[in-house]
């Protein structure tokens, strides 16, 4: 088995949506990243990366790159998908927790779920999306941007 952990933070900007998991939900700001700044799966990501000891998404996915401007970050989590299965894994489960004040994240969690089990190709009972707030502390709590944490478990297949 292997374990990884990933983090990932975005600012929130000028927009009128975020995405989160996949899922498009409006918002009364945007996120503020070179991708499409989804924070649950690019810390998703670097956690399976870091189960692989393969680096992280800065790494496979450089900023730099004109080719991930505006890109969907499932592109991102398929890519990771695909490193675990050439490396010999599956994945085990993935817990991810997102800290926001707003938009609220529950409501679409199901949804993200679905999206996220359908890239790593596995049951979505071993993906769990859990919210909550920072109550009112910090830059999240401050409705200043969002973050989220990922720790994954890999079986060898
Ligand atoms: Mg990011």
């Amino acid at each position: 088995m292997r374990i990884g952990n990933g983090i990932d933070v975005h600012a929130f900007g000028p927009g009128d949506h975020v995405v989160v998991g996949g899922v498009r939900i409006a918002h009364s700001h945007g996120i503020v990243a070179h991708s499409d700044g989804d924070v649950a799966i690019h810390a998703l990501c670097d956690a399976i990366l870091g189960a692989l000891a393969l680096g992280d998404i800065g790494q496979h996915f450089p900023p730099s790159d004109a080719r991930w401007c505006g890109a969907d970050s499932r592109v991102f989590l398929r890519h990771c998908a695909a490193l675990m299965r050439e490396q010999g894994y599956a994945l085990g489960n993935a817990d991810i927790s997102i800290v926001c004040e707003a938009p609220k994240i529950a409501p679409h969690a199901a949804a993200m779920r679905a999206n996220l089990a359908a890239d790593l190709a596995c049951d979505a009972g071993r993906i769990s999306v859990k919210a909550t707030t920072s109550e009112k502390l910090g830059f999240t709590g401050r409705g200043e941007g969002i973050a989220a944490y990922a720790v994954v478990l890999l079986d060898k297949a």
